[in-house]
Parts: structure tokens; C-alpha cells; sequence
């Protein structure tokens, strides 16, 4: 309300001290009073004995400028709001793009075996920080609740732990997209094969594999020469054919055998694509009319005749 005077700091935090009156304990003095302040003085010599302390202990041998107990506590719960804050964006981000590329990520992680990968070490040690994160925010929660002052103390420092261990993933941290995809996964995606490729069931997914393995041999070949590589799902076809265009009426500046196999390859990509759509694009019933039917004329794949 306009009339009503603004709280001054020192009633602020006594208003806060009350608040958490029931979790604090009394100083370590005998006096019989309930702590107020926190000693992060490293050179005090109550700093070891007393790191909490009543307003008498202040006076008499905390001689530094004081830390309020409850700014200390608020301090920390930022952190560990801050904290949680990312680590949930940073999930949010991995789920979506996990949704959107289930189906070549599951590959990629069947063909790369058991052989170390720093992205795939990351993504297991983000999944236990979150459980831990979980855990300890709980059982702070819980301590507080409980009026455990030690335990409720010793669990929210552990933020520093816990940020430093998020802080160490620098390839969850700087956020999941198709980039980092490529990059944390390149030569899995160069690695796949055709048929590896049109089992994805999803378009979109064929598409980008395809793109990038395309894209990628397309640049070894072109070294200073510029061309733009494929563009987007829509042009596929249309860039591919630009692109054979190009390699065609300058083929003596390339190396004549990787040129053509990149162009040949480039087709039967764009074949198989435009393939894989048209069968999505049909209504199931048909499909299977045309399985039925195909088979019959013995046709083991119905999607090469389509
Ligand atoms: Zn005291
Ligand atoms: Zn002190």
C-alpha cells in the first residue's frame, strides 16, 4: 500500500530470522540465544569453532563484517533455482530433439557399440546429475521441514558440487541441436550405409542423414571450388540435380573417380528418397493392397516398384 512505510533491511531480516526461527539453533555460547550470523572469515580465530553465531558472539569475537544467516541461505537457494533452471532447459532440449531423432540416435548408438564417446559419456552423466540434483533437493527440503539445521546446511552447500559437475558437460551445456548432432556424431553418420538409412521410418530423418553424408563428401571433393551443398527437405531433389549439374560441366577440375561416385550415389539417394516419400505419402490400406499384391508377383520389396 502507498501509505504503509517500506520494510528497512535490518526488519526484513529479522522478519526472515523469525520465519526460520524453528530450524535454527541456539549459538554454541550457552547464552541461550538462537543464531543470526554465519562466520566466512578465514583468518577469524572463532572461524573453525563458531562458523554460526548469536548477536552477543558478534560483539565479543566476530570482529569482520557480518554475513546474515538468512541472506547466506537465500544466497544459496538462488543457486541451487538457478541451477535447477538450466539443468531443466537443458533436459527440455535434449528430450525434444531426442523425439525428434529417436530413431537415427538409436542407430548410431547400436553401431557405435561400446566404443567411448564423449557425447554419449555426457548424456549418461546428465541423466545421473539430474537424479542426484532430485535427490539432494528433495532431502534438502526435507531437512528444512524437519527443523534439521545440520543436515538442511549440509545439503545446501552442495550446490557448489553440483554446479561444478553440470559445468563439466560442455557438449549438453551448449545446447542439443542437429549441429552438435553432426558434430558429437560424425563419423557414425558417415559410417551408415544406405540401408541403414532407409529403415528410419521418419522422413524427416532419412533426410538428414542423407544431407549431411551428401554434403559432407560433396565438400571433400569441391575443396576451394564453391558450391552450395543441399539446402532444406523441400529442395532435395532439386538440389541434388543442380549440384550433378555443376559436377558435370566442371568435372575436369575434380578427381574424375570421386566425382562421378559422389554423383552416381547422389542419385540413388535421391531415388531412394523420393521413394521413401511417396510410401509415406500413401494411405495404409493401399500399401497394403500393394504388399499383398507384390508379393504374389514375387516382389520382396514393394517400395522399389512403387
Ligand atoms: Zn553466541
Ligand atoms: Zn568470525
Amino acid at each position: 500500500m502507498a501509505d504503509q512505510r517500506a520494510p528497512g533491511i535490518q526488519d526484513t531480516i529479522t522478519n526472515k530470522l523469525a520465519l526460520i526461527d524453528s530450524l535454527l539453533p541456539f549459538c554454541s555460547c550457552g547464552l541461550h540465544q538462537k543464531i543470526s550470523f554465519v562466520c566466512k572469515e578465514v583468518n577469524c580465530i572463532k572461524h573453525q569453532l563458531q562458523p554460526y553465531y548469536c548477536l552477543d558472539c558478534m560483539e565479543k569475537y566476530h570482529m569482520h563484517p557480518q554475513k546474515n544467516i538468512t541472506t547466506y541461505f537465500d544466497e544459496y537457494e538462488k543457486k541451487w533455482e538457478t541451477l535447477f533452471f538450466d539443468i531443466m532447459k537443458a533436459k527440455e532440449k535434449l528430450d525434444e530433439w531426442k523425439s525428434r531423432m529417436n530413431e537415427v540416435i538409436d542407430l548410431v548408438i547400436k553401431k557405435n557399440g561400446r566404443t567411448p564417446h564423449i557425447f554419449l559419456q555426457q548424456w549418461g552423466d546428465f541423466e545421473n546429475l539430474i537424479l542426484i540434483f532430485l535427490l539432494e533437493k528433495e532431502e534438502k527440503g526435507r531437512a528444512k521441514m524437519e527443523n534439521n539445521f545440520d543436515q538442511y546446511v549440509q545439503t545446501l552447500i552442495k550446490i557448489e558440487e553440483l554446479q561444478n559437475k553440470f559445468d563439466r558437460l560442455d557438449q549438453i551445456q551448449h545446447g542439443i541441436n542437429d549441429q552438435t548432432l553432426n558434430l558429437a556424431f560424425k563419423q557414425n553418420l558417415l559410417d551408415l550405409e544406405l540401408q541403414d538409412i532407409l529403415s528410419f521410418r521418419s522422413a524427416e530423418s532419412i533426410y538428414k542423414v542423407m544431407k549431411f553424408q551428401l554434403n559432407n563428401r560433396l565438400e571433400s571433393l569441391l575443396g576451394d571450388i564453391d558450391c552450395d551443398g543441399i539446402q532444406s527437405f523441400e529442395s532435395f531433389s532439386r538440389d541434388i540435380d543442380r549440384i550433378n549439374g555443376f559436377l558435370l560441366v566442371n568435372i575436369d577440375k575434380f578427381d574424375l573417380h570421386q566425382a562421378h561416385l559422389l554423383r552416381f550415389d547422389m542419385l540413388d539417394y535421391k531415388m531412394q528418397f523420393k521413394l521413401k516419400l511417396q510410401a509415406s505419402e500413401m494411405d495404409p490400406l493401399k500399401l497394403r493392397i500393394l504388399h499383398v499384391f507384390y508379393r504374389k508377383q514375387g516382389f520382396p520389396n514393394p517400395q522399389e516398384y512403387i
